[in-house]
């Protein structure tokens, strides 16, 4: 049996070997478009400050593909797929490839949103960029250098567009993020962390402007800034787009294979044509896409057992999970992080919110299981998290790990849990008095088995 993958990052590579380990003799031949063998695009941010080089990105070298006998094909864009002969087509290549097995890992894009003059401008090089591949970065480093660049503006305050501005940052220029929603990190984060953390973000000299709908890229030749929706100017030399990401569809959609957003799968990540199946990025199962590393690794031990027909698994999803990185602020979010957008009851959130020590940490319970967390400027329970989601959880365990306490009132008995107050005790003003008897701040004690 041939099984033909088209697309070299994390999802196909992984799905050849995944096949590889369950099976010695299917063919496995990959097909992509890059030059480069699998590479990671996490640290494509410093690329583009030259703290690391093309090489530390590189995962695996074309040795390794020999190794595991996987024929890869560098520098081939497949540009027709023909589902009733089983045959792909190479752009620029007379020979056609059959295939008994086809793997779409076709990946996404970086969205362009409704901005004016922002596709026109990227498309011919006036300053505007997105950030996906090796090729990007070494574009995007190449004009900061050339075209003494002085001021960044990054659109997107979500996780790339952070890491990136502290990147750019990390180049020398002045750096401005500007954020469609009123909150960094809209759907990692509720209000409370987001302010927390814009503070965090301008304190390393990153200024961030929220509410900012960016109506229109300014300048002619090259960009000279953004106009915002409600007349604001920012200028600028560069303008780096990191807005959302749209699944590869087209080679899926004109084979007739169904799409939405992404390229629609059932459970054992088959297409709606016989033998071929898809996986990572360019997928849409059960009306969502996932776009993060940990659902393409997922995805790939599924699609590999489906294809070789033991559907003794099927997939559920993934939960979302993401972490910021940017050194020295330690930011995850797992799952679900607002309950109110949820259905159905029952649910609880533990908090402790220490904005002194610019730390926030929030539990999402519904029942006794963990649906949950957002970790900020501190993560003693990221492991414990990452173990128990989805499973029950012990609330006094949670508080012990928080450090949530409670504390009594001497004089009437009344209990000021933090784990519930989502104030810390010891941030209570001085001349606090006990809802309840009126007593001072010093009638509570800390509870002892608290
Ligand atoms: C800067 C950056 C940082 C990131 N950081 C994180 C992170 O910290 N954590 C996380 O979970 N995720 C992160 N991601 C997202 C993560 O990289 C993606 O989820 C992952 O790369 C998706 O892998 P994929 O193989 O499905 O698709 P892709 O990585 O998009 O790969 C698809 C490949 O298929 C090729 N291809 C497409 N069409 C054709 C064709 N017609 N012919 C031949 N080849 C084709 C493409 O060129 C591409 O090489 C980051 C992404 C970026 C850009």
């Amino acid at each position: 049996m041939k099984v033909v993958i088209i697309g070299n990052n994390i999802s196909g590579t992984f799905s050849a070997q995944n096949l590889r380990s369950l099976n010695d003799e299917v063919e496995i031949e990959i097909y992509t478009q890059e030059k480069y063998p699998y590479y990671t695009r996490v640290k494509l941010p410093e690329l583009i400050s030259e703290k690391v080089t093309i090489d530390d990105l590189i995962v695996f070298k074309e040795n390794w593909y020999k190794s595991k006998q996987i024929d890869l094909h560098l520098n081939k864009k497949v540009n027709k797929i023909d589902p009733n002969s089983k045959l792909i087509h190479i752009e620029g290549e007379n020979s056609l490839i059959a295939y008994d097995k086809l793997i779409l890992a076709l990946g996404s894009t970086p969205s362009i949103p409704p901005i004016k003059n922002a596709a026109e401008m990227k498309q011919e090089k006036k300053g505007v960029f997105t950030l996906r591949s090796i090729d990007d970065a070494l574009e995007i480093r190449d004009f900061i250098k050339k075209s003494s660049v002085g001021t960044a503006i990054i659109i997107g305050g979500g996780l790339l567009g952070l890491e990136l501005a502290n990147q750019i940052k990390a180049c020398n220029l002045e750096t401005t993020v500007v954020e469609f929603f009123p909150r960094l990190l809209p759907r990692q984060l509720d209000e409370e962390c987001g302010a927390m953390l814009k503070e965090e973000i301008e304190s390393r000299g990153i200024n961030v402007v929220l509410d900012a709908v960016t109506e229109e890229i300014l300048g002619n030749g090259r960009v000279e800034g953004i106009k915002l929706k409600d007349g604001r100017k920012f200028d600028s030399d560069i303008v780096l787009i990191q807005a959302g990401i749209s699944p590869t569809i087209d080679l899926a959609k004109e084979a007739n294979i169904q799409t939405n957003r992404g390229i629609i799968v059932n459970e054992f990540l088959e297409t709606s044509e016989k033998d071929i199946y898809a996986v990572g990025d360019c997928i849409e199962y059960k009306n969502q896409i996932w776009g993060i590393i940990p659902a393409c690794m997922e995805q790939s031990k599924i699609v590999a057992a489906s294809l070789l027909g033991l559907k003794n698994v099927d997939y559920e999803g993934t939960t979302p999970k993401n972490t910021l990185k940017i050194v020295g602020l330690e930011l995850t979010s797992i799952g679900i992080i607002d309950p109110t957008k949820e259905e159905g009851g029952a649910w609880e959130i533990l908090k402790k919110a220490d904005k002194k020590d610019c730390c926030y940490q929030k539990l999402v319970l519904k029942g006794n299981k963990l649906k949950g967390a957002i970790l900020f400027g501190e993560n003693k329970a990221l492991s414990y998290v990452y173990n128990k989601m989805e499973e029950d959880v012990d609330r006094d365990e949670l508080k012990k790990l928080l450090e949530l306490y409670a504390y009594v009132c001497n004089n009437c008995g009344m209990e000021y849990d933090e784990a519930k107050m989502g104030i810390l005790f010891k941030d209570l003003p001085p001349d606090w008095t006990c809802p309840n008897c009126k007593g001072s701040k010093k009638e509570l004690k800390k509870k002892s088995n608290s």
